[in-house]
């Protein structure tokens, strides 16, 4: 991870679970497979192919699809802490509106969070044929 800005091209091929944060190509780990930053407007807007490699992210009509099942997890696991954490701090329990009201808040607010994330650990590491190729990282996979 040593950043040198040198001449020399380096080749320090990032690690699966940096580049699964950075929502990078499966495949090459380098080009984007969402077009625009997570918190932004459009950060539903997925590429179609890996603008670097060309690798096609739904790879199968529907393959998305299982992404909702990930995505479920992902909702259970955020309510149930966001819930216990709320009785943490409040010691609360008497109205279950308070309840109601964060776990309705934490799944809006993690929405993007879980739609992008639930496709990244789909196609890292529930899609056996998304395998990391090291010789398309970086310049070495451009498409001439
Ligand atoms: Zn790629």
């Amino acid at each position: 991870m040593e950043n040198n800005n040198n001449t020399q091209p380096t080749y320090t091929i990032p690690g699966e679970f940096k580049s699964a944060v950075e929502g990078k190509c499966p495949r090459c780990r380098t080009g984007n497979m969402f077009a625009a930053p997570l918190f932004s407007l459009k950060s539903k807007k997925m590429h179609i192919n890996c603008p670097h490699c060309g690798l096609k992210f739904e790879k199968e009509p529907g393959y998305f699809y299982v992404a909702m099942y990930v995505s479920y997890v992902f909702v259970v696991a955020e309510l149930v802490t966001a819930c216990v954490g709320t009785y943490i701090i409040t010691k609360n329990l008497e109205s279950p509106w308070l309840y109601l009201i964060v776990a309705i808040l934490t799944a809006i607010i993690l929405a993007p969070f879980n739609y992008r994330y639930s496709r990244v650990v789909l196609m890292y590491w529930l899609t056996p044929t998304f395998k990391f190729r090291p010789e398309m990282y970086g310049d070495r996979g451009v498409k001439s």
